[in-house]
């Protein structure tokens, strides 16, 4: 990310965890749980930038969400959303245990989404333009699922 950009700290009562997001004028933040200090939100913030308390395909997670514009979330039964209203894209953390391609797929296909609400011959030209191998990145993210499955990971079962 460019050094010069920043990210505002802001507290929200509903989140359970750390939650990139980005508003509606395009500015960042990082939306941090109930009882979390400042000190520790920015720790957080440089850890998981640098790679240092979080895992470096975390971070890496982080900064192409934050480069395309995209926000993060945990949990849930997908592995991307999108909101037609405002365009948002959201893709969720759990990519960042795959390589950053396959984050990459789930964002175009949502910004596919965007465009084609239903997986219809149209949405798939679409996709096919955006990122031609996108099938070969949703083998790796299914193939992924499939061990963690067998491994008792913990993943949830993903669509997008
Ligand atoms: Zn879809």
């Amino acid at each position: 990310m460019a050094a010069e950009e920043k990210v505002c700290l802001r507290w929200n009562r509903r989140a359970e965890h750390f939650r990139l997001a980005a508003d509606a004028r395009g500015h960042r933040a990082l939306l941090i749980p109930r009882g979390v200090t400042e000190a520790e939100a920015g720790d957080f913030l440089r850890g998981w930038r640098e790679g240092g308390a979080y895992s470096p395909c975390g971070a890496a997670l982080f900064s192409f969400a934050e480069r395309e514009g995209a926000a993060l979330f945990t949990g849930g039964g997908k592995w991307g959303a999108c909101r037609l209203s405002t365009g948002e894209i959201r893709l969720n953390e759990a990519l960042s245990s795959f390589p950053l391609d396959c984050a990459a797929m789930i964002l175009a296909h949502e910004r596919c989404h965007l465009r084609e609400g239903a997986h219809s011959p149209a949405f798939f030209a679409l996709l096919r333009g955006a990122m031609p191998d996108w099938a070969y990145w949703e083998g790796v993210l299914r193939g992924g699922w499939q061990e963690r499955k067998r491994g008792a990971d913990g993943l949830p079962g993903l669509s997008h």
